[in-house]
């Protein structure tokens, strides 16, 4: 059978193809050698022969998230940073970038620097609004429109289908940092965004145990191979032995990723409403702003990120984090076991995050207890 005959969940199960050719074994081989012997003639023997270029371990992980995206190729990085400030390399000098104004932190500070430097132009638009998006756009000058669904941390979610209409009707590419999604709710390749990332540090991993990043493309182009050139220049491919943990990871992102779902949709009624909760910023409610193209464009459930803004301030949503027991209060997303994080003590004064803020990342645990930590450490707010 062919892996387009594959659904994703068989490919993603089988690691794209995970017994070994040569031994047999049912799961993959780790390559740890830096450096590959050339054969009797002098020729390489793999299409890449040191390790900062590529590795068995490194393509077959690769191979196996572009198939679960739909792409044509899929690149490693030694973070999720670090693919990202490879893309943004890509940017000619001047040209102008558009992106939320409300997303990965990380991501807005990078641009924000590149911006200070006269590196890039850039227009960040409010995703809340109805055509800001395509206001934001220079038609020419525009080179990438960056968009982030669901959106990191208020989880609004973005049209892809229309960003990436107006983007190419610009002249200009559409990214799509698809973290929250998983790679199990949305195809943004097959919805017309020219590259999709993940910080697979998060639910393509979902062990919480290694920091790792990746773009896939729908095409592959010179920016393309610019991207994949810079990342050797560069020196930030994803090392073999966190391949093989990811890959590992992956093979269970689709029953991981549904059980976030089902009990962060639990969480989000249960404390809809609730007398010390102002909001619930959770996608999946028909009350959120982004449910409409949620409903349209996740298949499958609305993902494990939700928010809860705080009746009261700064300090009751830090409090909040404090008293729980089972919900870990610490950063980062995407894993098995549920962590809580008061944004704006992360991000700093100048965020636009909301002070009554906390973000909730739901793992797989029974969702009672759960909701039960949550209801006791906001009887104490
Ligand atoms: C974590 C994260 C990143 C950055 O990825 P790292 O792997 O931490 O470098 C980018 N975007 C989103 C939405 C994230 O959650």
């Amino acid at each position: 059978m062919s892996n387009e005959a594959l659904r994703p969940e068989t490919i993603a199960a089988h690691a794209l193809r995970a017994v070994d050719e040569a031994t047999g074994a049912v799961v993959p081989p780790i390559y740890l050698s830096s450096t590959y012997a050339r054969d009797e003639n002098y020729q390489p023997k793999l299409k890449e022969n040191y390790v900062r270029n590529g590795n068995p371990t490194l393509w077959q992980t690769e191979e196996a998230i572009a198939a679960l995206e739909q792409g044509t190729s899929a690149l490693l990085f030694a973070s999720g940073m670090a693919a990202i400030t490879i893309l943004l390399e890509t940017v000619p000098q001047g040209a102008h970038v558009v992106a939320p104004d409300v997303m990965y932190y990380g991501t807005r500070d990078w641009m924000k620097r590149l911006e200070g430097l006269g590196r890039i132009t850039l227009t960040l638009f409010d995703p809340r609004k109805d055509g800001l998006l395509e206001a934001a756009l220079q038609k020419g000058k525009t080179d990438l429109v960056w968009i982030e669904t669901p959106l990191n941390p208020t989880w609004d979610v973005i049209d892809i289908e229309a960003a990436a209409k107006a983007a190419h009707a610009a002249g200009a590419i559409l990214g799509v940092d698809a973290t929250a999604t998983g790679a199990v709710t949305t195809q943004p390749l097959k919805l017309g965004a020219d590259i999709v990332f993940h910080s697979a540090t998060k639910y393509l991993n979902g062990h919480s145990d290694v920091l790792a990043g990746v773009l896939v493309t729908r095409e592959e182009n010179l920016r393309w191979a610019d991207v994949r050139s810079l990342r050797t220049k560069m020196g930030a491919p994803l090392a073999p032995l966190d391949c093989f943990l990811l890959l590992r990871g992956l093979r269970t992102v689709f029953v991981r990723y549904r059980q976030c779902s089902a009990n962060a949709m639990a969480i989000a009624k249960h404390f809809d409403g609730h007398p010390k909760v102002e909001r619930v910023l959770y996608p999946g409610l028909a009350s959120h702003p982004g449910h409409d193209i949620a409903v349209r464009q996740m298949r499958d459930g609305f993902g494990g990120m939700m928010s809860l803004l705080v009746k009261g301030g700064f300090n009751d949503a830090q409090k909040l984090c404090t008293r729980l027991k089972v919900i870990v209060p610490a950063t980062s997303l995407g894993g098995v076991e549920s962590l809580a994080e008061h944004r704006k003590t992360v991000e700093g004064p100048t965020s636009p995050v909301p002070d009554n803020l906390v973000r909730l990342s739901i793992g797989i645990e029974h969702a009672d207890d759960l909701i039960a930590d949550l209801e006791q450490a906001l009887a104490g707010v």
